[in-house]
């Protein structure tokens, strides 16, 4: 005889403690039903853990899905548990494997603990590494502006009562001061710099991630405009921060209304298709960022890259289209498209920014076209 809890839906849904026998029948649940169940609802807390899986990196939320419901009908039907039956080191003859079970669920726990933990002190270094920056630099400029009043000061002082003899001494000398005052603070703002940056770039791969919640145009499946405003912010704002370069390039297919009236329009959506393809292969980096800002227009973020690394890039894209034929159907097309591009200029908008590379775009197309026009800072 053994006791059993059992939970029983009635008024109150109070709990019951019911004593039942092993080989009994009157009332109480069989041994076998007992089985049963226990059976399913180990199948159903595997279904319900794999429906929660996240990503790890070790495999994506799908994939432990798929593998949490292979065990749940392995523990149901006695079906194989390998993605690929043939290869499978449990053949699925029908018997449970209890052992390897447990064993999956116990290694999937720790490798989810593992990533938890380690994402959030690789968070916490992050935080504390900005935290302790910031406060050093509040006290370093507290300690520059002190600096800077005695020597206005000094100056103030010169003005009065003094020979033009003494007057130009006390002012070369607080000009000197004041010099050395500036680049000490460029040094310092420099080394601050240095040691952000190993932690911006972990930042800048966390953009990376959350770019993978971002919705997709449907056509050529790139990032949408929404996910490019969206983006065009968060780049900013790391620029601010970093003071790494970056780029916004612009690119528009040239004359494409006569694509859509000599082909059709659906030759036409094959070209912007096929250039969404070009486009992402030339700019293969995890931190390059392609998106479709609207009709035949496309845009493309570059992080950490000069104006000069952008222009090059860009050039690379106008050698691809000019090189390849685009496809429709058995028919070969002719395609070119102009570049605008703009590096971000240190505390501009993302407007400005966006605005600049139209404008830049506006000047390759009066110029002829097929061609990448960089915006000034003044354009
Ligand atoms: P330009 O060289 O000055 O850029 O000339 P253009 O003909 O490319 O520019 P315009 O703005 O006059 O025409 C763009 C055309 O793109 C008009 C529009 O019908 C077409 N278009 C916009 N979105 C799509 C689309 O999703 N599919 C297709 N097939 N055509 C589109
Ligand atoms: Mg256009
Ligand atoms: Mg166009």
């Amino acid at each position: 005889m053994f006791k059993l809890w059992s939970s029983r839906k009635g008024q109150g849904d109070e709990v019951a403690v019911q004593e039942v026998t092993q080989d009994s029948g009157n009332g109480s649940s069989a041994p076998h039903e007992d089985n049963e169940a226990a059976v399913e609802t180990v199948a159903k807390i595997l279904r319900i853990l794999g429906r929660h899986a996240f990503d790890l990196d070790k495999g994506s939320a799908e994939s432990f899905n798929r593998e949490f419901e292979r065990w749940a009908r392995h523990v149901l039907l006695g079906t194989s548990t390998s993605e690929d039956p043939e290869a499978g080191a449990f053949a699925g003859d029908g018997r449970r494997n209890w052992g390897d079970l447990c064993q999956f669920v116990n290694r999937h726990r720790q490798h989810e603990k593992t990533y938890v933990v380690k994402g959030f002190q690789d968070l916490r270094d992050v935080i504390w590494t900005f935290t302790s920056t910031l406060s050093q630099a509040f006290t370093q400029d507290k300690e520059h502006d002190g600096r800077m009043d005695s020597h206005i000061g000094r100056l103030r002082a010169a003005v009065d009562g003094k020979t033009p003899e003494e007057m130009k001494r006390e002012v070369l000398a607080a000009a000197e001061g004041l010099g050395k005052l500036v680049e000490d603070r460029r040094q310092q703002q420099r080394a601050r710099m240095e040691r952000l940056g190993d932690k911006l770039k972990e930042v800048e791969a966390e953009l990376g991630y959350a770019r993978e919640q971002m919705t997709l145009d449907p056509l050529t499946q790139l990032y949408n405009r929404a996910a490019l405003d969206q983006h065009i912010e968060r780049v900013s704002a790391l620029s601010v921060i970093s003071g790494f370069p970056a780029c916004l390039l612009m690119i528009d297919i040239d004359h494409f209304k006569q694509v859509n009236d000599t082909y059709g329009h659906r030759a036409g959506d094959a070209v912007i298709r096929q250039l969404a393809d070009r486009t992402v292969l030339t700019f293969p980096r995890k931190t390059d960022f392609v998106a479709r800002y609207g009709g035949e227009e496309f845009v493309v973020l570059l992080q950490d890259s000069s104006l000069e690394v952008g222009r090059g890039l860009g050039e690379r894209l106008l050698e691809a289209v000019r090189q390849s034929l685009f496809q429709h159907e058995d028919q070969e097309l002719e395609v070119t498209v102009s570049v605008g591009l703009a590096e971000l200029i240190s505390g501009e908008s993302s407007g400005s920014w966006v605005e600049r590379a139209d404008r830049a775009l506006y000047e390759a197309k009066q110029n002829g076209r097929n061609q990448l026009r960089a915006a000034g800072v003044d354009l």
